[in-house]
């Protein structure tokens, strides 16, 4: 199910081209983590469609929303497509250890996502009853991160049932968050689409500098210029 950045770009962009997309006529948009191992995935896009609008923040949430969407869509070429790129990542160490990554240039193997594995703590000291209660306000200077923690929350049994595979699980309960929100801002702003709209979103994988990244696709879905999805390219693009 796993395929590398370079086979999930040459393949995206093999069935994208027979619905008409071409490098001139698309617009990349993408919600990835802030991070900037997350800008490979984006880069090896760009290479194809130019530069990407960036609808995303930590953990890969799209904090853009509606109105970053709205925008993104008014910037879609006449006539044109667009590419939407989303999802959450999670870093493989080189001895196999999920959610940690090594990192040109740095001694220490750190968490990866770092704001995915805060969040996944946070919901942990919930669900095990460890957490005082506070009277902490939210604060603005961190606003993104109180949203990823409120935004997982729902999933803390999920996680705590994974267990030992906890690291493994976030990403998908990440997923799911992401892929429902993204859900809503598409059908909020579906009448800024203009020729079509392709959704691939899954899960960025990774690795450290010597080793190429992976992404796993959970959803390939392309939708006419009424936002209704008229084809499931998902098929095509896992036995591709
Ligand atoms: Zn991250």
């Amino acid at each position: 199910m796993y395929r590398t950045n370079q086979v999930l770009v040459q393949n995206a962009v093999s069935l994208l081209s027979k619905k008409g997309y071409d490098g001139e006529n698309t617009l990349l948009a993408t919600s990835l983590c802030c991070d900037e191992l997350a800008r490979k995935l984006e880069d090896d896009f760009n290479g194809i469609y130019g530069k990407n609008f960036n609808l995303g923040g930590l953990a890969g949430f799209p904090f853009a929303g509606n109105t970053g969407f709205g925008a993104m869509a008014a910037h879609i070429p006449d006539d044109g497509y667009c590419l939407v790129v989303y999802g959450p990542h999670v870093g493989i160490a080189a001895d196999g250890t999920v959610g940690k990554v090594e990192r040109a240039g740095i001694d220490l193997i750190d968490t990866c996502c770092g704001s995915a594995v805060a969040a996944s703590n946070y919901v942990d000291s919930i669900t095990n009853g460890g957490s005082s209660a506070t009277m902490q306000i939210q604060t603005f200077t961190d606003f993104q991160q109180n949203a990823v923690q409120e935004l997982i929350l729902p999933h803390g049994k999920r996680l705590a049932d994974a267990k030992d595979n906890r690291m493994i699980e976030l990403p998908y309960a990440l997923y799911d968050s992401q892929d429902m929100l993204m859900d809503e801002i598409v059908k909020g702003g579906s009448t800024g689409i203009k020729r079509g709209l392709a959704l691939l979103g899954g899960i960025q994988i990774n690795t450290g500098p010597d080793t190429p990244d992976y992404f796993h696709p959970l959803r390939f879905d392309y939708m006419n210029y009424r936002g209704e999805t008229i084809d499931d390219l998902l098929p095509a693009l896992l036995t591709s």
